[in-house]
């Protein structure tokens, strides 16, 4: 056994812990979870835990449907909430094995994002990255089922007593921080009912891993104040819905941010326009898989600080991309606002961090920044400025993916197709969906 190994057998042992969830996440972005008994960590250390991979979302097909989980110690964490005097459950987070092969399965998503890693390591670069997801606390109904009320009528930055939920807020923080988190920052949210965790900037790889545990964590400590977290992009029309700004940033093997450059106007090297420029180029493709959902793009509309039209900027919130004031030559970086918190964190970063790769490999010109509120921009002044718009539903933006060569194989060959066909699927079904919108304002008109 490795060290970092033999550690986790300590903690096991130091914690009483009992059970040992091994989890890995499936396409669409959904934690999966085997529970072993503790005592068998040393064994899934050295040979994995064997599991059916059939019955999993976008996997594999019945006649290979053997995997293979082998657990990343460095995810070892034991879970607040199921914490008891004298036992508690632990969890790691697995890589996913083929059998047959002995490979790293394809089909895991945290290889895929491994993958785009490893292209910017042969670059000569770590990647960084921060999300800030954004999410609605609501109140359970008398059969515990969530409704679409907040019971709160706070607004961004409000305190107590008109933030009730904050309450709840210490208890997800606390929550995270047992967990290994290091928050930087928590607030309430433009709309009501709605809240923002910052938490500190990692390698692109464990953000991933964070952005996975936080849903699990926030949800699971909403639901000890018989509350129903949600990240469903936009619960309720017409207020702000919930966004995942991403904030990514390269860093060379001694440690430099590459993304810096003092004798820059914003601050940003060569390297940073160029991956910026990247994004820009590859953001239709991109959206379909940070921006997964039918409800995604009920958030990608004008005015409600969600981003609509592809631009950047280092002012205005509307843009795509943001640059956001450094006050350290290490935290140059890039804000990439239009991900939201229903995306799967690891295909999201991979996605990105190609495109942004491209760029470099491709020495992309980045356009001037917009300055101006993009939302009022008419067609002719868009176009004056070639300011492109982001698909407009996720059909579209399906197509944009597989238009895209980058961004497809960014997915790689068993992802891409399977994300493509589960997306197409549900962009489907809505189209002939009968919305409650349409009762409305026809059934009784004609
Ligand atoms: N909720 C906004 C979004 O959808 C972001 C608001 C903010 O963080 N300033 O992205
Ligand atoms: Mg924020
Ligand atoms: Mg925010
Ligand atoms: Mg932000």
């Amino acid at each position: 056994l490795t060290e970092a190994e033999q550690a986790v057998l300590d903690e096991i042992e130091e914690h009483d812990v009992d059970f040992l969830r091994l989890q890995f996440t499936d396409i669409l972005g959904t934690v999966k979870n085997v529970s072993v008994p503790a005592r068998q960590a040393e064994k899934a250390f050295r040979e994995g835990i064997y599991f059916d991979g059939s019955s999993i979302e976008g996997f594999v097909r019945i006649q290979e449907s053997d995997m293979r989980l082998v657990p990343d110690p460095d995810t070892f964490a034991i879970l607040p909430w199921r914490q008891k005097e004298d036992s508690a459950a632990g969890r790691m987070i697995c890589d996913v094995y083929n059998t047959s092969t002995g490979e790293p399965f394809e089909g895991d998503p945290r290889r895929v994002l491994k993958n785009a890693l490893d292209r910017a390591d042969e670059m000569g670069y770590t990647v960084n990255a921060a999300p800030e997801p954004e999410f609605f606390l609501f109140e359970e109904d008398e059969d515990g089922r969530a409704t679409t009320k907040t019971g709160d009528h706070g607004g961004y930055f409000d305190l107590a007593p008109k933030d009730l939920a904050s309450d709840v807020r210490r208890d997800i923080i606390y929550g995270l921080e047992e967990m290994g988190f290091e928050i930087e920052a928590s607030h309430h949210e433009v709309a009501r009912g709605q809240h923002e965790i910052n938490f500190e900037y990692d390698n692109a790889l464990t953000t991933a891993d964070n952005v996975a545990t936080f849903r699990t964590v926030v949800r699971a400590i909403a639901a000890q104040h018989d509350l129903h977290a949600t990240f469903m992009p936009k619960p309720i029309p017409k207020i702000n819905g919930s966004g995942m700004h991403t904030h990514l940033s390269l860093f060379t093997e001694d440690g430099e941010n590459a993304f810096h450059d003092e004798n820059d106007e914003f601050d940003l090297s060569d390297t940073a326009h160029s991956f910026l420029a990247g994004i820009l180029e590859h953001a239709p493709a991109i959206t379909a898989v940070a921006d997964p959902t039918v409800n995604s793009y009920k958030r990608l509309v004008p005015g409600y600080e969600a981003p609509v039209y592809v631009a950047w900027s280092d002012r205005n919130r509307s843009a795509l991309i943001r640059k956001p004031a450094a006050r350290v030559p290490a935290a140059s970086r890039i804000e990439a606002r239009f991900p939201d918190p229903s995306c799967n964190p690891y295909l999201a970063l991979a996605a990105l961090i190609h495109a942004g790769l491209e760029g470099i490999d491709q020495d992309l010109e980045c356009p001037d920044p917009v300055r101006e509120n993009i939302y009022e921009f008419d067609e002719a002044k868009r176009e004056e400025y070639g300011i492109e718009t982001l698909p407009s539903n996720l059909g579209e933006a399906v197509d944009a993916l597989e238009e895209d060569e980058v961004i497809y194989e960014a997915l790689g060959e068993h992802v891409a197709p399977k994300f493509v066909e589960a997306k197409s699927k549900e962009f489907e079904e809505y189209l002939i969906d009968v919305s409650e919108w349409e009762l409305d304002r026809y059934l009784e008109t004609f």
